[in-house]
């Protein structure tokens, strides 16, 4: 009988990281978010919430964990509930009658519904274009199912070092076509933009589409922040332009609406036969997406309308928006005013760093925006995130004067943040 006896230390290097991993680096969720709780800085990095969801979604919650008849597998089409609700809301702003059960999928979070769908899609070397600054997840879910991203990078148009709109963010529809090629299978778009905060109008989007049609490619339209636009006062939605439905599928996401971004339940709308191919990979992903918490974000919708949610987040959020934005003139970076969403870049190009600050490794190879976040943890106390993350390697230039800060945070987080943010004044050069 053979002897294993060495086995065990051979085989682990023989646990060489997949191809598709092996290139990942260290992501900035994980070096910003442990240094916030490190330095106890005014933590307006990571967008999520550090407030509690409101009280009718916490005891939907505790009631759908209450029920003990819902603690097993789902169907993997969703819970009829929730896909009744969501068809219930939702068909007035797609305005046409959504079938819960064909045009709607509950989903494990729009992460995980957002590669469901390239999973459902992608066949190695389809190309996928992707709008530059992007949610940095969406590179990772392409290049494991396959696909290329080509990169179509936003430019903002006039003085940067000024407060600016984000409407003044432009997609050059040139350069997008461009890029397209016989390869090219799908485009991601996303609106209110995140962390540009930019909400497309209907003439931005028109162009977008017609390419779509040209091209005849699958749009993934990521509506994560549908409920969160402060000017102009709607979300328009791509797929409810002429032609659009059929080739788009719209993400959404419980955990942006209702501040309860540990759930991780989102779902997806979308005409039948491209939910349809995307429920086949969701069935070999995750099989089914947690029962309660459908059940609990199923109530929650329920209720929404008569704790008049809806309005009073954009309320809320309008005054988060306004206070950062205080915080900001009045120590003089300019910014970009975000028309959605909850995330504002600011330029940081006049603050003079410290040339000889000791970085640690994992960020001295990075561009300048991390040197700046970094230093800005440490000596200022305020926590952003670099968002040149956010760009390929030739582009991530576009960013390196930029930072993101998340305003979906208590009003004692952001007056800590303005109150530390004084501290920049005497490394901002005016001139
Ligand atoms: N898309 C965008 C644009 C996002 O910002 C995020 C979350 N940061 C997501 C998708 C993922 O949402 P979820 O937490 O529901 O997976």
């Amino acid at each position: 009988m053979a002897t294993n006896t060495n086995n065990s230390t051979e085989n682990k290097q023989l646990f060489k990281k997949s191809d598709k991993i092996a290139h990942f680096k260290q992501d900035v969720w994980s070096i910003f978010t442990p240094l916030a709780q490190q330095l106890k800085a005014a933590n307006l990095g990571q967008g999520f919430m550090d407030f509690p969801p409101p009280d009718f979604v916490i005891e939907a919650a505790a009631k759908a964990i209450n029920n003990r008849d819902g603690h097993q597998y789902s169907h993997p089409k969703g819970r009829p509930y929730l896909k009744n609700i969501l068809a219930k809301s939702y068909s007035p702003l797609f305005k046409r009658t959504l079938d819960p059960d064909s045009e709607i999928l509950p989903t494990a979070g729009a992460n995980e519904g957002l590669y469901a769908i390239f999973s459902a899609f992608l066949n190695p070397g389809d190309e996928v274009i992707v709008i530059e600054p992007f949610f940095d997840q969406y590179i990772a879910n392409i290049t494991m199912n396959g696909g290329v991203p080509v990169y179509v990078p936003l430019r903002p148009q006039g003085e940067t070092n000024k407060i600016m709109s984000s409407r003044d963010w432009k997609l050059d529809v040139n350069e997008l076509r461009s890029k397209l090629t016989s390869k090219s299978k799908i485009i991601v778009f996303n609106t209110p933009h995140n962390p540009v905060g930019k909400v497309f109008s209907i003439e931005e989007m028109t162009e977008i589409n017609k390419l779509a049609e040209e091209f005849n490619l699958l749009i993934i339209s990521d509506e994560v922040y549908d409920r969160l636009y402060y000017e102009p006062d709607v979300h328009e939605r791509i797929a409810n332009l002429p032609g659009a439905w059929e080739r788009t599928i719209t993400v959404g996401s419980g955990g942006k609406t209702f501040g309860t971004t540990g759930w991780r339940v989102g779902w997806l709308i979308g005409p039948k036969n491209l939910i349809g191919a995307t429920l086949s990979a969701q069935t070999r992903i995750v099989f089914c997406v947690n029962t309660p918490l459908q059940e609990a974000l199923a109530i929650s919708f329920d209720l929404a309308e008569k704790h008049n949610y809806f309005g009073n987040i954009i309320e809320e959020y309008t005054r988060r928006r306004e206070k950062l934005m205080k915080a900001l003139t009045d120590v003089g970076l300019p910014y970009t005013i975000p028309q959605g969403s909850y995330f504002i870049l600011a330029n940081t190009a006049k603050i003079k760093i410290p040339e000889d600050y000791p970085y640690p490794e994992v960020i001295l190879q990075r561009p300048r925006d991390f040197k700046v976040c970094y230093w800005m943890a440490k000596e200022i106390g305020v926590v952003a995130i670099p968002p040149s993350e956010f760009y390929c390697e030739e582009n991530a230039h576009l960013a390196e004067n930029l930072i993101r800060l998340a305003f979906c945070k208590t009003d004692k987080t952001l007056d800590e943040a303005a109150k530390n943010l004084q501290k920049l004044r005497k490394y901002i050069d005016d001139e």
